[in-house]
């Protein structure tokens, strides 16, 4: 069964079409990153994929269940864009990756393995030196580690992120994209919305370009060869005239 399946899929802001006719697929263990000029429907495709909207045609399945019914919601985590704003509470790193188990912990106490598996996924990301800090004191690339590790906590299945690095120092960049690297060959899924082009041949295994339609979707060495992107980036070149 595919992770995400999307056939013909339309969604509009009031009468503004966003995404457009958009089918493609993702497979368990693909690394794909979601190209596309500013404002091309790359936040808004993201969040139909997980659900968040609801398409106005065409159909979303995840896990083998329509996007917006999704009855396990532990099996995907999502990593909006770094706002540099923790959200006002006063919590820890290790709290906010607690969470992750709350839906596994349901009624039952909050048992050793869960301590374990919380442990790990601190672990597994780096920050276990800032467990004991607050999230509102961590640098934005530190945080949007935290928020992985609330993910691998949760024992999720698929990961989605957008734009995930903006704010985030060059050095910084580089080793959290090496780590999502790692975390997929791992087996996780993972789909990265990109505006850096460079990060997506390097780091994702597919792509999809879109710009409303989808341009391409395939493996990246084929999108590096193929002439997608400038096309993609050449109607909204027509599409930005047209509004002017
Ligand atoms: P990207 O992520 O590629 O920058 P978005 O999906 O955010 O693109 O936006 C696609 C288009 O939809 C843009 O024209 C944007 O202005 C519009 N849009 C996005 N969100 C909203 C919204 N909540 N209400 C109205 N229009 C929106």
């Amino acid at each position: 069964m595919s992770v995400l399946e999307l056939t013909d899929v339309t969604y509009a802001y009031d009468d503004r079409p966003a995404v457009e006719a958009v089918s493609l697929t993702v497979e368990a263990g693909d690394f794909l990153g979601l190209v596309g000029p500013n404002g091309s429907g790359k936040t808004t495709l993201l969040k139909l994929m997980l659900g968040l909207l609801r398409p106005d045609r065409g159909s979303v399945s995840l896990f083998g269940e329509p996007a917006h019914e999704q009855s396990d919601g532990t099996r995907v985590g999502y990593v909006a864009q770094a706002t540099g704003d923790a959200g006002g509470m006063p919590v820890t790193v290790r709290e906010v990756v607690r969470m992750g188990r709350y839906p596994h912990v349901g009624l039952r106490r909050f048992g050793s393995s869960d301590r374990r598996r919380v442990d790990e996924a601190l672990e597994r990301v780096g920050v276990t030196h800032l467990a004991s800090r607050r999230l509102s004191s961590l640098s934005g690339g530190q945080k949007q580690r935290v928020y992985i590790a609330r993910a691998l906590a949760a024992d999720a299945d698929l990961l989605a992120l957008d734009e995930p690095t903006v704010g985030v120092d060059t050095e910084s960049r580089a080793a959290f994209f090496e780590l999502l690297r790692e975390l997929n060959r791992d087996g996780l899924t993972v789909i990265l919305v990109e505006h850096d082009i460079g990060v997506v041949t390097t780091f994702a295994s597919t792509v999809a370009c879109i710009n409303r339609n989808l341009f391409f979707h395939g493996d990246t060495l084929a999108f590096s060869e193929s002439d997608a992107l400038g096309e993609a980036y050449g109607e909204n070149q027509e599409l930005l005239d047209h509004r002017h």
